[in-house]
């Protein structure tokens, strides 16, 4: 397998501008010659979709839920970066290219990072274009406010409600397209394989949710664009359907799976109330421009905290990282919240908490300007905790969030399967170790309006394909491994529900492979995770049919691919011997407990490849270059 990561020569500044002009054209009357395949309408998929179908490719779109509108992208909350500089207060292009870089612990390439920068701008017209409703200042212009890992104000918003109002103004123009009849929308409908004939994604298979019936569908190339895995450790963030099938069977078909270990725990969520819990919420970053976090100095204090005086109270990242404060980067406070849980401060049942305080703000600014700011997310608080925010701090702990690892791509988001591109947080391309507040909106939207546009027309534009159809025998096989594999998972009549099995793998994933890792821990995972799989095909119950709605059946089948996932994620972690963002070994770290990167060893992308059900996977190497940012210690003292 060869990682060519295509990225264009010339000063960094450069590169996708002349990269634009060279890369090939597909003619406005031959756009309708092609069709490509768009699984996902999250940002990324509806962005994608969109404007693929306005440029006038035929294109058909797929997700699992009912519509478009219900994808995963709608929970976010906080905001999107752009570098307008709109505060003017320092920002640039090449600062939001920095602080990427730096954010991510300096494991993600440079070329794409910086092309990420250079489009935001573009993404915040096009969305103003589409009617998004910003949050404005009094004399009109777009208001910003400030995410972690950044010294500068350059996340747009939408109350908390970001995502969603992101999301509207892609799915009006998705909408748009099927009104047209360029982009025909399968809602309802699961990617079970990706068809691969003669080495290029040529089309997927499909289970029709509601009828169960398995069908086939070819195209000129296939956008994966569906979402993140951090469902992996079944508490999370995550909406509850968002899963890792889709790339796990791209994977298996010889799609190389980037960085799996690289997961992202978000330091502000509701904490676990007990073991009944399917689900975490968060409570967006944004909330850290105005709370303070905050533990007590004393070990097992269990005053409430308005008996806990000023002067017995840690604002520990106020304290350890002065310069960025509440607004440390998610990793570093995630960290940081852990390790004063650890030293027994932890506040809250089983002193699993720390607090975010509004207590100052609300002096300083009144209540009034906090509920404009953050009314609804005050609120979502409130109604899951019975806790008042405006009286009492909020008590909060770390959750999984966001992955940054993926299926790996080039600089054109085409995967090592030609025509196999993939867009989102589905592919590993921009975030390094560890990725910043609202970076993960503009990367969706970057790949879906501005990057592959482009690219799919130089890949399609340069490549000679017979057509396919339904009838291939490829096309035969992969539905015949659909079938049988869900006949198998049906046929087990176990007594254990998927869900069961699903909670027990997030033990085990939190446990050894979460916030912290060693080499111990990550050996007893690599022993418990085929256990587990083991018994999941021995003992998992379930009920119903193939032929009619059935989420059992649905569940389990994700179920079974997080338990495969799960494993390589602690098998890259494993062979990482470095500490680096999100990705902390316990053996690799500074005197003052920061993570301790090997720079000379592990500044590479690791890729793995797939080699055979009970063979082990191949792990190759991207080296990663910086030319433009230096190679340091990372700090934000
Ligand atoms: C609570 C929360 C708040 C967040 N807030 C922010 C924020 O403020 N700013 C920020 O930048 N980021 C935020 N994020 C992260 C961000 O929301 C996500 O990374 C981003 O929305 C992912 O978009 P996506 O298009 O890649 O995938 P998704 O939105 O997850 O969409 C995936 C799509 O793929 C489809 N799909 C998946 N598998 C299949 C399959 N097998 N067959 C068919 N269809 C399939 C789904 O139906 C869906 O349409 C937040 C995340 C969470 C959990």
């Amino acid at each position: 397998m060869e990682l060519t990561s295509k990225i264009p020569d010339g000063p960094i500044e450069k590169k996708w501008d002349q990269h634009r002009f060279d890369m090939k054209l597909v003619n406005p009357a031959n756009k309708r010659k092609y069709h490509v395949l768009v699984v996902g309408s999250g940002l990324a998929g509806a962005s994608a979709a969109a404007t693929l179908g306005e440029l006038g490719y035929n294109v058909s779109c797929f997700c699992y839920q009912d519509s478009p509108r219900r994808a995963h992208s709608i929970a976010a909350q906080g905001g999107i970066n752009a570098a307008k500089n709109y505060k003017n207060d320092g920002d640039s292009v090449f600062r939001l290219f920095y602080d990427t870089v730096k954010g991510g612990d300096f494991r993600a390439r440079e070329a794409n990072v910086y092309r990420l920068a250079e489009v935001s701008v573009k993404i915040i017209d096009q969305c103003v274009a589409q009617g998004v409703p910003f949050a404005r200042e009094y004399g009109g212009l777009l208001d910003n406010r400030s995410f972690g890992g950044a010294q500068v104000s350059r996340t747009f918003y939408a109350r908390g409600q970001t995502g969603q109002q992101l999301l509207l103004g892609a799915y009006s123009a998705l909408e748009r397209q099927i009104g047209l009849g360029q982009v025909k929308m399968f809602p309802r409908h699961e990617m079970l394989e990706l068809v691969v004939v003669e080495g290029r994604a040529r089309g997927i298979v499909v289970r029709d949710m509601v009828t169960g019936a398995i069908e086939s569908f070819p195209g000129d190339a296939v956008l994966l664009c569906t979402g993140g895995y951090g469902n992996v450790f079944f508490l999370a963030t995550y909406a509850k359907g968002c899963n890792t099938t889709a790339i796990w069977r791209a994977y298996k078909k010889g799609a190389a799976f980037a960085n799996p270990c690289y997961t992202q725990i978000h330091p502000t969520c509701i904490p676990v109330s007990g073991d009944y819990q399917s689900k975490l919420t968060l409570m967006s970053e944004s909330l850290r421009n105005d709370g303070r976090i905050w533990v007590p100095k004393k070990k097992g204090d269990t005053r409430p905290p308005d008996q806990i005086p000023e002067d017995e109270r840690d604002y520990y990242l106020e304290r350890k990282y002065p310069s960025f404060g509440n607004l440390a980067p998610r990793d570093i406070a995630s960290r940081a919240a852990k390790q004063a849980c650890d030293d027994g401060r932890g506040v809250g049942p089983g002193g699993l908490g720390v607090y975010l305080d509004f207590a100052d703000a609300i002096k300083r600014l009144g209540r009034q300007k906090i509920a404009e700011k953050y009314g609804n997310l005050l609120e979502m608080y409130e109604r899951i905790t019975a806790e008042d925010p405006y009286k009492v701090p909020m008590r909060i702990f770390p959750a999984s969030h966001y992955t940054m690892g993926g299926l790996w791509v080039d600089y054109n988001l085409m995967s090592t399967i030609p025509g196999l591109h993939v867009l989102g947080e589905a592919n590993f391309s921009d975030h390094g170790a560890n990725r910043l507040g609202a970076s993960a909106l503009m990367q969706g939207l970057a790949d879906g309006y501005f990057v592959i546009p482009y690219t799919i027309g130089h890949y399609l534009a340069s490549t000679k394909q017979t057509p396919v159809a339904v009838d291939h025998p490829e096309f035969k096989a992969s539905e015949a491994a659909v079938t049988a594999r869900t006949e198998k998972l049906l046929g087990v009549r176990g007594k254990r529900t998927p869900t069961s099995f699903h909670r027990e793998l997030g033990k085990i994933m939190w446990e050894h492979c979460g916030m912290a890792r060693n080499k111990r821990g990550l050996e007893t995972a690599l022993q418990k995770i085929p256990a587990l799989r083991e018994e999941f095909w021995k003992g998992v119950g379930v009920t119903g049919t193939g032929a009619d709605l059935n989420q059992t059946l649905e569940n389990a089948g994700r179920v079974a691919d997080f338990l495969e996932l799960g494993e390589l994620m602690c098998r890259d972690a494993l062979e990482r011997e470095e500490s680096c963002g999100g990705h902390f070994r316990e053996e690799y770290q500074t005197e003052d407990g920061e993570a301790l990167r090997n720079d000379d060893k592990f500044s590479h992308v690791a890729a793995w490849e797939y080699a055979g059900d009970g063979k082990k996977p191949v792990r190759h190497v991207e080296p990663l270059t910086f030319e433009n940012v230096h190679l340091q210690q990372r700090s934000y003292k």
